[in-house]
């Protein structure tokens, strides 16, 4: 059975340009994310990152604080990168097609565009199930962490520590 796979677009500021990227989310409406410190994953809720603009997060696990594009998960990651090239061969098919076109009407030379093959779009799909919502006692924001061997939460959003007793 397929089970549709709910996407939020999230935008990454990258300094010069805004990126945009789907990433799957949970039944619970939490989107995965990635620290590139320690490479935890962990959710923070849709709501809280879609209207206002979360531009660093610190990981709950580390502390450590970043900007957000760097918490991207690698599965989204590779598959940004799978389309950006796939659009950079469209881009290339397309010209490569104009070019045969331009070449039609001439009778001493011909060209005929081969079709570059585009690589396979990876299926996002959210894996983890087993993480557990916390509510941090800075911020009161919902995040989902895994629920073992932590004893304490630093805060997405402030960084502060939260003591945690499961
Ligand atoms: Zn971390
Ligand atoms: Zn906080």
């Amino acid at each position: 059975m397929k089970v549709a796979v709910k996407m939020i677009l999230l935008k990454y500021n990258m300094g010069e340009e805004i990126i945009k990227l789907s990433h799957p989310y949970d039944e619970d409406g939490y989107t995965i994310f990635q620290c590139p410190f320690c490479k935890s994953d962990f959710k923070l809720e849709n709501g809280e990152f879609y209207h206002e603009e979360l531009t660093s997060i610190y990981c709950p696990y580390c502390g450590l604080i970043s900007e957000n594009s760097s918490y991207i998960n690698e599965d989204i990651r590779e598959q940004a990168i799978i389309s950006a090239k796939n659009l950079g061969i469209d881009m290339l098919n397309m010209m490569f097609k104009r070019i045969e076109n331009n070449f039609r009407s001439n009778k001493y030379l011909k060209y005929k565009a081969n079709p570059i093959k585009k690589e396979e779009e990876k299926v996002l799909s959210d894996k983890i199930k087993d993480m557990k919502i916390i509510k941090t006692g800075c911020c009161s924001k919902q995040i989902k962490v895994y629920d073992t061997t932590i004893s304490n939460i630093y805060c997405p959003y402030c960084g502060e520590i939260n003591l945690w007793k499961i």
